[in-house]
């Protein structure tokens, strides 16, 4: 086994679009030391573990340049949003513009580590971080690739490891939890019928997507990503839900009878709301590892790649001022919780009330949000921040009043939820 040290002021580990965008930020200025990222596997971005579907303006907080993206990696733009009930009735929000990119998230990711490499930081595929220790003032990390060990010494460490926060949890840091990470598998077709371009569809109910949601993200007119995500509270057997919600769904059998299916994915879907720390000793945690994602929709990719320039801005500044960095590091966290944390924490407390919810609570909230003009009111608020939005639409004098008689349901199921 060979050993060999490689000296680093700031590490990154993980590349997704949290840790990339922190290893970007933190190149910027005329810094010289040198920042270097530890990625497990040897390609960027795979294997994919995403829907792709992003609010474009988002990406403005993720520095990128939206018209230029748009037209690189961005198959489809999506303005509509369909909400089907457990009883096939359903609502459709229409924002009026065209707010979502269905991107390529492998080629997302690779733009973002191009961006950085490109700013100067070294990039280290198919290295995977098996164990971190504090020692004096610098972080140790134990590296394999293959058979090689190598150890590397960091004075900051920048963890953007994903959902399973593993070398968080080794650390007594707090980890999303377990029963909030949702598992999902999604499949890409060609060949969809009757595919409205613009339009993303969620089909809600128990018997094809319990505790969360089916959905149908169309690329083009004739293909589309079509996946389910269930809730750990109704077992664990996503391929039973997602092969009858395809063989068995009203609404969706006959469009792919005859479709094709051409990739199949799986993943963890983020619900777990932020984690209470994130921050060590000389180390910041970003992205899913900090349940920087919104619990609503697992939708994380905008939010965790600010937050990861935010600890990037952070591990910047402490090497170039010389700073003592423990007040820097829980800046970081009081920074990115006054951007984030009223929403987050909302969609956590909606999310844990929404997925115990029987079929007939669904059915009555969707007829709730058709006769009171749910989409007028949510057309104009931010995608990534849409809880405050949702708040205050139900306590709108007229939503509150119809919503009288689900407040009971609606406090069972949230305990039931707080209790998992
Ligand atoms: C099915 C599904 C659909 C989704 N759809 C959407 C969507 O449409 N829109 C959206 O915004 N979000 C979506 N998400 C969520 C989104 O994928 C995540 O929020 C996002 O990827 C988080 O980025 P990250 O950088 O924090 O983590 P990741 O993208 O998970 O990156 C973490 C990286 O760290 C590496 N790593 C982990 N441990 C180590 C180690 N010990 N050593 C070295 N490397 C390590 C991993 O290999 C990985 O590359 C979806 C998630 C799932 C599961």
């Amino acid at each position: 086994m060979k050993k060999t040290n490689i000296d680093s002021d700031i590490t990154i580990i993980g590349a997704g679009p949290a840790g990339s965008c922190a290893a970007w930020e933190a190149k910027q200025g005329e810094i010289e030391k040198p920042v270097s990222i530890i990625e497990e596997h040897p390609q960027i971005g795979e294997p994919v573990h995403c829907s792709g579907l992003i609010a474009l303006n988002g990406l403005q907080k993720l520095k990128l340049p939206i018209r230029d993206i748009e037209k690189k990696i961005c198959y489809n733009k999506i303005r509509r949003a369909k909400f089907i009930a457990p009883n096939f009735k359903s609502i459709e929000i229409d924002r009026g513009s065209n707010s979502m990119g269905v991107v390529d998230r492998v080629s997302l990711d690779s733009i973002l580590a191009e961006r950085a490499r490109e700013a100067g930081c070294d990039y280290y595929l198919g290295h995977r971080v098996a164990k971190i220790q504090f020692e004096k003032n610098h972080w140790k990390l134990h590296i394999k690739k293959k058979n090689q060990s190598t150890l590397l010494r960091s004075r900051i460490l920048i963890s953007a490891e994903g959902t399973r926060a593993r070398l968080s949890a080794s650390i007594g840091l707090p980890t999303p939890d377990k029963n909030w990470l949702f598992p999902a598998i999604q499949y890409e077709f060609e060949g969809v019928q009757n595919l409205e371009t613009d339009c993303v569809e969620l089909y809600f109910g128990r018997k094809y997507a319990p505790g969360f949601f089916g959905w149908v993200i169309p690329i083009n007119d004739e293909s589309a990503r079509i996946g389910v995500a269930i809730s750990r509270l109704f077992g664990r057997k996503t391929r039973e839900f997602i092969s009858r919600f395809l063989k068995k769904h009203p609404l969706l059998k006959p469009r792919i009878h005859n479709a094709i299916k051409t990739q199949q994915y799986g993943g963890l879907v983020p619900v777990s709301g932020p984690v209470n720390r994130t921050f060590h000793t000389n180390l910041m945690v970003v992205g899913d590892a900090a349940g920087q994602s919104k619990a609503t929709t697992g939708g994380g990719v905008n939010i965790g790649g600010f937050c990861g320039r935010l600890a990037g801005i952070t591990a910047r500044k402490i090497i170039m001022d010389d700073f003592s960095s423990d007040n820097r590091c829980r800046n970081y966290e009081k920074l990115w919780k006054s951007y984030f944390e009223p929403n987050l924490s909302l969609m956590k407390l909606l999310r844990r009330m929404l997925t115990p919810l029987p079929d007939e609570t669904w059915i009555k909230i969707i007829e709730i949000a058709k006769e009171t003009d749910m989409q007028g009111f949510l057309k104009h608020t931010d995608i990534d921040l849409h809880a405050i939005g949702l708040l205050r639409y139900s306590l709108t004098p007229r939503v509150f009043i119809r919503s009288l008689n689900l407040f009971p349901q609606a406090a069972t199921s949230l305990l039931r939820g707080l209790s998992v």
